[in-house]
C-alpha cells in the first residue's frame, strides 16, 4: 500500500470478497531501500485512511480482514512476532538485526565479525513488542500491533506520542544506533 493506491483498499478488498477470497490483508510499503528512493512509502494520513477503509470492510465482511483480527488477537496476548525471538537477520556484511525488515539504523544488534551480540540478541527477546497495554487507544494499531520495525517507525514519525517508543525502546537506548 502506498499514498498513490489506499483510496483502492476497500474496492479491492470488496472484489477479491466477491471472487471468493476468505482472508483479507495489506502490507503499507516501508520508508525503506527502493521504496524510500522512490518517494513509495505512506504517511501518517496514508495510515489513518488505511484504517478508515480496512474498518469499511469489517463493517460489511467480519472477520475478514486478517490485519485486525489476528493480529490484534496476538498482540492482546502480548505474543511476539518472531523477530530477535524465532529469528535474527545477519546482511552481508556481518551485522546482525531482529528481522529481515528492520532498518540498521534502526535495530543494531551488532556484527558476527567483531562478536556474535549474543547479549544484545538475549536483550531485544526481553522487549516487549507493540501489544494492547501500550498502544490500546493509539490511531495506529492497525499498522504496528506486533510489530517491532513498524512500531519504531511511528515512534520516529510521532515521538513522545507513542506510548510504547517511549515506554520500551527509550530505556533501551543501548540497542539502537539511532533513536528519534
Ligand atoms: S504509534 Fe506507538 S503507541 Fe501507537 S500503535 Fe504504534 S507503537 Fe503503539
Amino acid at each position: 500500500m502506498t499514498e498513490e493506491n489506499v483510496n483502492e483498499i476497500y474496492t479491492t478488498g470488496k472484489f477479491l470478497k466477491e471472487k471468493g477470497i476468505n482472508k483479507f490483508n495489506i502490507s503499507p510499503s516501508l520508508n525503506f531501500g527502493r521504496a524510500e528512493i522512490n518517494n513509495l512509502s505512506y504517511n501518517n494520513e496514508t495510515l489513518l485512511e488505511m484504517q478508515k477503509q480496512l474498518r469499511k470492510i469489517e463493517n460489511i465482511y467480519p472477520n475478514y480482514v486478517k490485519i485486525d483480527s489476528e493480529l490484534i488477537d496476538k498482540a492482546k496476548k502480548g505474543q511476539k512476532c518472531g523477530a530477535g525471538t524465532d529469528t535474527i537477520t545477519i546482511t552481508p556484511n556481518g551485522d546482525v538485526k531482529p528481522c529481515p525488515i528492520a532498518n540498521i539504523d534502526d535495530f543494531y544488534l551488532g556484527n558476527i565479525f567483531n562478536e556474535m551480540p549474543y547479549d544484545n540478541i538475549s536483550k531485544i527477546r526481553e522487549l516487549d513488542i507493540p501489544q494492547e497495554k501500550y498502544c490500546k487507544n493509539c490511531e495506529y494499531t492497525n499498522f504496528c500491533l506486533n510489530c517491532f520495525v513498524r512500531g519504531m517507525k511511528q515512534y520516529t514519525n510521532i515521538g513522545d506520542k507513542c506510548k510504547w517508543g517511549v515506554e520500551v525502546m527509550q530505556s533501551n537506548d543501548q540497542l539502537i544506533k539511532k533513536l528519534v
